[in-house]
Formats: C-alpha cells, sequence, structure tokens
C-alpha cells in the first residue's frame, strides 16, 4: 500500500517506512516531484497537519498524511506551540531555544510537552492521531544530538535530555513514534 507523507524530510520517511513496515510503501513530496510551498496558517496543530495532508491528497489522489508537532510549555501559556519552528528565528535552533530558557528562566513551573498531530486524508476523510511526551525544561542545554528544543527537554522517568539518548531511545517514547503507533493500530482495522 503506497501512502504519500506531506515532507521533503528524509529522516521523516525513513521513520514513518521503518514504523509502518514492509506492507506499506511511504513516498514523499520529493517523490512525486511536488515542490509547491504549502503555507502553513492553521489555528492549531490539527489544522495544520489537516491542510499539509489535503493539499498532498487532492493533488495526487493518493491516501495522504500531513503531520505536525511542537513543544508546548504549561508557564508559557502553550508556548512556543505551532510556532515551534520559528519562535525566535526560522529552523534557527539554537535562537528558540534561547527565547525559551529566556521567558522560562524565574519559572519554577517547568513541565512542559512535545506533541505530534498526523491528520490522514484519503477518500473515506480526515482521521486524526496524536501523540505526546511529557517531561520538564531544564535550566540549560545539554547534549548535542537530536534536534530543535531537545538539548533542554528531559522526559518523565529519565535523567538525561532527549538530547543526551540515542536516537533509538528517544524514537521508542517520542511523541512522533507515539502518533505513529496510534496511526498503525487505526490502519490494522481500517486498511487503506
Ligand atoms: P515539525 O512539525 O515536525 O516540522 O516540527 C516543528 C518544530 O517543532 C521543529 O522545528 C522543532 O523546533 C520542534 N520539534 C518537533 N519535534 C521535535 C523533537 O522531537 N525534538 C525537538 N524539537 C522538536
Amino acid at each position: 500500500m503506497e501512502i504519500l507523507v506531506a515532507t521533503h524530510n528524509l529522516h521523516k520517511k525513513e521513520e514513518i517506512q521503518q514504523i509502518l513496515g514492509e506492507n506499506f510503501e511511504v513516498k514523499s513530496l520529493t517523490d512525486y516531484d511536488i515542490h509547491d510551498e504549502i503555507i502553513e496558517d492553521g489555528d492549531s496543530f490539527n489544522a495544520n497537519a489537516l491542510i499539509k495532508g489535503k493539499y498532498c491528497f487532492e493533488k495526487t489522489g493518493k491516501p495522504s498524511l500531513g503531520d505536525d508537532s511542537g513543544l508546548v510549555v504549561e508557564a508559557l501559556d502553550g508556548r512556543p506551540g505551532i510556532y515551534s519552528a520559528r519562535y525566535a528565528g526560522d529552523h534557527d535552533f539554537k535562537k528558540n531555544i534561547e527565547k525559551v530558557l529566556d521567558e522560562m528562566k524565574d519559572e519554577t513551573n517547568r513541565r512542559a510537552y512535545f506533541i505530534t498531530v498526523l491528520c490522514l486524508v484519503d477518500a473515506s476523510g480526515e482521521h486524526y492521531f496524536e501523540g505526546r511526551v511529557y517531561g520538564n525544561l531544564t535550566k540549560e542545554v545539554f547534549g548535542e544530538g537530536g534536534f530543535g528544543y531537545d538539548p533542554i527537554f528531559m522526559p518523565d522517568d529519565h535523567n538525561t535530555t532527549f538530547a543526551e539518548m540515542p536516537v533509538s531511545e528517544k524514537n521508542k517514547i517520542s511523541h512522533r513514534s507515539k502518533a505513529l503507533k496510534t496511526f498503525l493500530d487505526y490502519l490494522s482495522v481500517n486498511p487503506l
């Protein structure tokens, strides 16, 4: 079964392929030679995931998966949230982390979670899947691995940040893998 994932990111494509297994052939926007900019101007993770999934389905007629992820910080009323990628600078991970740490410098409540929302759009309509991982924000950066806010996020029941873990360990508990597993459970009952 072929599924189109609304990304050019090879890493995302491969991660999804790995979780879905060999019964699925995961394709990316690059594989379909789609290079239009998809404007993600939704006001929620669900809205942005839908925009991407719907765009791809309308363009190709293939079952399509849109995704949107981010960091939600309790003491910041949910920020950076849907603005995670461009909170201080567009995909400038260092600046984005500095802004969050600065806004959190006098804050004792350090609760936060990462969230991924997937939206499958196919002939039967739209279906949403969500994964979250809860934890605390550190006061400074730890670790070199990962990306985004990984160096300041310590998941519950761990004493290292995501950036200090091997990718394989992060992938076992991450918001993305949880959302993908929910998606896989859905597919086992509702084949594409
Ligand atoms: P995207 O929707 O997967 O592109 O994620 C949007 C932004 O959320 C990224 O640019 C990162 O800043 C942040 N983010 C999402 N997932 C992660 C993660 O696993 N670790 C760290 N940051 C993440």
